[in-house]
C-alpha cells in the first residue's frame, strides 16, 4: 500500500530543526520511498525559514505553520498546527520525533483525525506491502514488530533510531498554511527555562561514552575507611576531561536522595536501568557497580561495554560486559585521569 507520509518538525528558537527531527525525517523519507508513496514535510515554529537549507534535496511538498503563537512548545498550538498539516496533505502516516513536545501534542492529533499513534518507535520495515514498526516493551526486554491498518497512523521515532537526514540539493519552497488560534489555545505560556549550570549537567545524551558510577564508590575500602571525597574528585575530573555522560546505579542515587551526600551532581535523572533510563552511547564504562540485571537492562543500546569491579563474580562477568577489569576502580580511574592529563596537557 502506498503511503502519504508527512514528517512534522517543530523548529528550535533559531528556526532550525534539531537532530531528533532530522533523524525522524530520514525515517519518513525512507518509508515514503519503500511504499512508493509521497512525502511531505511540515514545519512548525516561531521561525521556520532557517530550516529550509536542512531540507535541501527533499522531493515533496514542504509546508509551514509559522508565527509567534507557534514559537512556544505548547500542546494546544502544536496540536492545532500538526492537525492542519495532516489535513492539508491527506497524510496516512505522520512521522515526528519522540521529543517531549511530540509526546504532548501528537496523541491529540491522532485522536482528532480518527487515527492511532505509536510512540517510542525505534525502527520500521516494509514487508508484504505493509509498513511495520519496531518498539520495545517492558523496559526494553521485549522487542515487538507491529503493523496497523488504521490510518492516519502517527509514529513518534525515538532519537538515535536513524541517521540524520543528509541535506544536499535544491532548497525547497515553503507553502505557508494559516492556522487560526483562539485565546483559549494560548492560555499555557512558557515563562522561562531553568537549566542547571553546564558543569552540573551530567546527563549528556550525545556523549560518546557513558560512565556509570555504582554504590561501591561509597563503600568501605581495603583500608576499612570510606573515601567519598576522593571518589567525587576522581569522578568529577574524569567527567570534565572526557565530557562523558554520567550514569548511576539505583543504589547510589537512592543514597544521594536519602541525604548521604555522595556526588552532589547526581540525581535520579542519572539512574540507568529497569526503573531508570536506557541511554544510547557507543561505549560504556561501569565502575564500582555490581552489574545486576535490573541495572544492566538499561545498557541495551550501549554498544561496547566495559566494567571495573573488585569482584570477579560480579554481574558484568556473567555476559553483561565485553571486558571486565577485576581491579580497584579508585586506582584504575586515578591512573586513567593521569593518562588523560598527560595527553590533554
Ligand atoms: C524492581 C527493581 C527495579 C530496579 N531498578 C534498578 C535500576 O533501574 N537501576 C539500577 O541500577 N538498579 C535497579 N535496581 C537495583 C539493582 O537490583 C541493584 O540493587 C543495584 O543496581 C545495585 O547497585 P550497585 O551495583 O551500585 O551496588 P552494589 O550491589 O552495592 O555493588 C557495589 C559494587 O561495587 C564493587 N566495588 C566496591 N569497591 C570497589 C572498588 N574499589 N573498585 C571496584 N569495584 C568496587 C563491589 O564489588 C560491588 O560489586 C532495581 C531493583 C528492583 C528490585
Amino acid at each position: 500500500m502506498s503511503e502519504t507520509v508527512l514528517c512534522v518538525g517543530y523548529t528550535e528558537d533559531d528556526g532550525t530543526l534539531a537532530r531528533p527531527a532530522l533523524q525522524a525525517l530520514t525515517s519518513a523519507v525512507a518509508i515514503a520511498d519503500a511504499t512508493g508513496g509521497t512525502l511531505a514535510v511540515g514545519l512548525v515554529g516561531g521561525r521556520i525559514g532557517e530550516a529550509a537549507p536542512q531540507l535541501a534535496g527533499i522531493t515533496g511538498r514542504v509546508l509551514g505553520v509559522e508565527g509567534e503563537a507557534f514559537a512556544q512548545p505548547r500542546a494546544a498550538t502544536d496540536a492545532a498546527a500538526a492537525e492542519a498539516l495532516a489535513r492539508a496533505t491527506g497524510a496516512t502516516i505522520l512521522v515526528s520525533a519522540a521529543t517531549p513536545r511530540g509526546h504532548r501534542a501528537l496523541p491529540a492529533v491522532a485522536g482528532r483525525l480518527g487515527g492511532v499513534i505509536d510512540t517510542h518507535v525505534t525502527g520500521w520495515s516494509h514487508e508484504g506491502g505493509a509498513v511495520s514498526v519496531h518498539r520495545w516493551y517492558y523496559r526494553q526486554r521485549i522487542e515487538t514488530t507491529l503493523s496497523r491498518t488504521v490510518r492516519p497512523w502517527v509514529l513518534l521515532f525515538d532519537a538515535g533510531s536513524a541517521d540524520e537526514w543528509r541535506f544536499d540539493g535544491a532548497l525547497p519552497e515553503i507553502e505557508h498554511v494559516e492556522v487560526a488560534v483562539d485565546a483559549s489555545s494560548l492560555r499555557t505560556r512558557v515563562v522561562g527555562v531553568e537549566a542547571p549550570p553546564s558543569e552540573q549537567q551530567t546527563v549528556r545524551p550525545d556523549a560518546a561514552l557513558l560512565f556509570v558510577a555504582g554504590a561501591g564508590w561509597t563503600k568501605k575500602q581495603a583500608d576499612g575507611a570510606v573515601h567519598a571525597a576522593e571518589a567525587e574528585t576522581i569522578i568529577r575530573e574524569f567527567l570534565d576531561r572526557t565530557q562523558a555522560s554520567l550514569g548511576s546505579s539505583k543504589s547510589l542515587v537512592d543514597m544521594s536522595g536519602e541525604g548521604q551526600r555522595v556526588l552532589p551532581f547526581l540525581t535520579h535523572m542519572n539512574q540507568v536501568g529497569q526503573t531508570g533510563s536506557t541511554p544510547r552511547h557507543p561505549k560504556g564504562l561501569a565502575t564500582c557497580c555490581h552489574g545486576e540485571e535490573p541495572h544492566t537492562v538499561g545498557w541495551r543500546f550501549v554498544t561496547e561495554r566495559r566494567a571495573v569491579n573488585l569482584d570477579p563474580n560480579c554481574g558484568w562477568a556473567k555476559g553483561k560486559a565485553d571486558v571486565l577489569y577485576v581491579a580497584d576502580a579508585f586506582a584504575v580511574m586515578a591512573a586513567l585521569n593521569e593518562a588523560l592529563a598527560a595527553r590533554q596537557g
